[in-house]
Order: structure tokens, then C-alpha cells, then sequence
């Protein structure tokens, strides 16, 4: 474990805390907040009520000067001594709307999933892509989700940030620099997303998204939990068929497993730890690079306390 000094006792934590209307959870298992089911506890973790509390966290926060990381969980392996500080989630922070011109409000946790339903249910297109896509509104806008058929940079209009000074600012997508799996946006939580559509008929839209859903269904892992692509693809090649040429489909270390599936995913068998996840994809890392000369650079976000 790390043992690094912590500048902030237990009283700062609770002051920092203090007069939220979210939840409020001390020494919370992560496991449970995320989609790999790994990961150690945060000392706080924090569901807002709204912008307004994100706001008045980030203030306290700062004034007791604790770091703040936040979450949607599925892109995410958290180490197993798990995560310092606050931790905030936005699974409180749900709410749609809509708007004149064909563009939908999401607060930042709404679910991907959700956010898509309610397009097509608009007759609403645009959104497709995201089929089977986990994370949250803001999760997929601060990683670029993507996939084969579109990705989050092609509908977002703006974005609604909480700054580091806890004020609300928002954001022109002209003014984020979007490239592969990455955005980047100013510093802050992301609290909302506008995106950007056009109408279609329904009927068109749900083909698309029932193809595509089953395409996920017979080509990845869904029935374990893992966190989504482990490797962003090198190039013009893709992760999961580099990985598979290099013998790792199936390979295991402790309830961590390359999946059989799809050799760009690891799996949790039951009991994986992060350290195991760890073990397996720096295995990897090393095995492809001797044998093809070739980087893999991470898509998943390590974070927390070994
Ligand atoms: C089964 C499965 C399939 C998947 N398929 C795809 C796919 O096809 N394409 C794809 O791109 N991804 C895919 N993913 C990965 C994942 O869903 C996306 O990367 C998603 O964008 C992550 O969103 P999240 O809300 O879970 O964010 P997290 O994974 O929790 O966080 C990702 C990063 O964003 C930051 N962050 C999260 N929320 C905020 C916020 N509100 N404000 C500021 N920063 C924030 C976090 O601190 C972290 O640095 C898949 C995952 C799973 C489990």
C-alpha cells in the first residue's frame, strides 16, 4: 500500500462533505461502482444532487485541499488499496431534456444506454454508434467513446462543467480537442452534455441499434464483468487481433483472463484483483512488443492505491 503522508484527517473529510444533499458514503467498497467489480474503497464517496451540490463540493473540497476523482465505472480498474480523497459519481444526476433544433440536455450520469433509448424514442439519429456503450454521458464525452459507427465528438454541441473554483461554466465543442479516445476539455467535472441531432424514422434508427447490439453480443464478453477495451488499437491494426496473434486468448493470472472472446477484454472470473488485472496486461504489453515491435498503449484508466 501506499503510504504516502495525507494532508487531511478524517474532520477535514467530514467538513468537506458537509451540507450536501447527495449521498454520502465513507470507506465505500469501488468494487460495487464498477463495471470490472474490482477496485478498493474510496475514503468518501459522493452521489450530488444536482450541479448546484457538485458545486459546493468542489469548494469545500478545495478548502480542506482533497484531491477529488470522478466516476461512471466502465472504463475504470481501480487498485485494490482503492482511491484517497473524494470520489464523486453522478448516478444521482439522471435527468433528460429536450431542447429546441433536434438537441437533447443529459445530465453527465445519465447512462449512455438511456440517453440513446430516448433519441430513438424522439426518432432522434445520431446516437446509434453508442449501442451497448455502458459509461455515463460525461464518461463517453471526456474518453471520445466510440466505435465503429460514429463517436461522442460527432453530436456533442457543448458541455456543462463545474470548474476547480466550484462555479459552473460551459463549454462550446468547438473549444474541446477531440482525437482517439481522449477530449480535451477544461478542467472540472463534467455535469451536462448537449447533444446534437437529426430526425430519422424510428424504425430505421432501432435497426441499426438491434444490428449492432447483436454484433456486440456475439463478438464480446458481455456476460462477465470487465471494463470495456483494455488497449486502444495500434494504428490501422486492431488491439484485440495483435493480442490474439501473440497467444494470449484465454491466458489467466489469479480470476483475471485475456477473454476468449475477444482478446482485447479481460475478464473478472470471480475474484480478480487489480493487481492481477495488472500482472496480465503488462504480461501482454511486453509479450506483443518482443514479438511485433509494437506499443500497446492503455485505453482502461488505472487509478487508486496498490
Ligand atoms: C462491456 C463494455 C463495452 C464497452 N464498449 C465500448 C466501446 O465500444 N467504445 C468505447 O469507446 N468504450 C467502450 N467501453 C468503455 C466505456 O464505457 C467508455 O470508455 C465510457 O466513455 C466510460 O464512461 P464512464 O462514465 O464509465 O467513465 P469512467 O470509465 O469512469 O472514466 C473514464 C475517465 O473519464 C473521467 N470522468 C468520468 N466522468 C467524468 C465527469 N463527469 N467529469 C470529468 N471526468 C469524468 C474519469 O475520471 C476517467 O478519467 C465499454 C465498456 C464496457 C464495460
Amino acid at each position: 500500500m501506499n503510504t504516502m503522508h495525507r494532508a487531511w484527517t478524517k474532520q477535514d473529510l467530514r467538513a468537506a462533505v458537509a451540507g450536501l444533499r447527495g449521498d454520502v458514503k465513507f470507506n465505500a467498497p469501488l468494487k460495487d461502482y464498477t463495471s470490472f467489480r474490482i477496485g478498493g474503497p474510496a475514503d468518501v464517496l459522493v452521489m450530488p444532487a444536482d450541479a448546484e451540490d457538485v458545486c459546493l463540493l468542489v469548494r469545500q473540497a478545495r478548502a480542506a485541499d482533497i484531491p477529488v476523482f470522478v466516476l461512471g465505472g466502465t472504463n475504470l480498474l481501480v487498485r485494490d488499496h482503492g482511491i484517497r480523497g473524494i470520489v464523486v459519481s453522478l448516478a444521482k444526476m439522471k435527468a433528460i431534456a429536450d431542447e429546441p433544433g433536434h438537441v437533447l440536455y443529459a445530465e453527465g450520469g445519465v447512462g449512455m444506454p438511456t440517453l440513446m433509448k430516448h433519441a430513438t424514442g424522439r426518432g432522434l439519429s445520431g446516437l446509434e454508434w453508442a449501442a451497448g456503450i455502458p459509461g455515463t454521458a460525461a464518461g463517453c464525452v471526456v474518453m471520445n467513446a466510440g466505435t465503429k459507427l460514429g463517436e461522442m465528438k460527432d453530436s456533442v454541441k457543448a458541455v456543462r462543467i463545474v470548474d476547480p473554483d466550484g462555479l459552473i461554466v460551459e463549454c462550446p465543442a468547438s473549444a474541446i480537442r477531440f482525437s482517439y479516445r481522449r477530449a480535451l476539455l477544461p478542467r472540472g467535472i463534467v455535469v451536462g452534455v448537449w447533444v446534437q441531432l437529426k430526425p430519422a424514422s424510428k424504425e430505421k434508427i432501432q435497426t441499426t441499434v438491434k444490428e449492432y447490439l447483436r454484433y456486440r453480443k456475439d463478438t464480446q464478453p458481455l456476460t462477465l464483468p470487465n471494463a470495456g477495451c483494455v488497449f486502444k488499437n495500434p494504428g490501422h491494426d486492431a488491439a484485440g487481433r495483435v493480442i490474439e496473434a501473440a497467444g494470449f486468448k484465454g491466458a489467466r493470472i489469479g480470476d483475471a483472463q485475456v477473454s476468449d472472446k475477444h482478446a482485447n477484454f479481460v475478464v473478472n472470473l470471480g475474484h480478480a484483483k487489480a493487481a492481477d488485472v495488472i500482472a496480465l496486461i503488462k504480461k501482454i504489453g511486453r509479450a506483443v512488443e518482443a514479438q511485433t515491435g509494437t506499443t500497446l498503449e492503455l485505453e482502461l484508466k488505472i487509478v487508486g492505491e496498490s
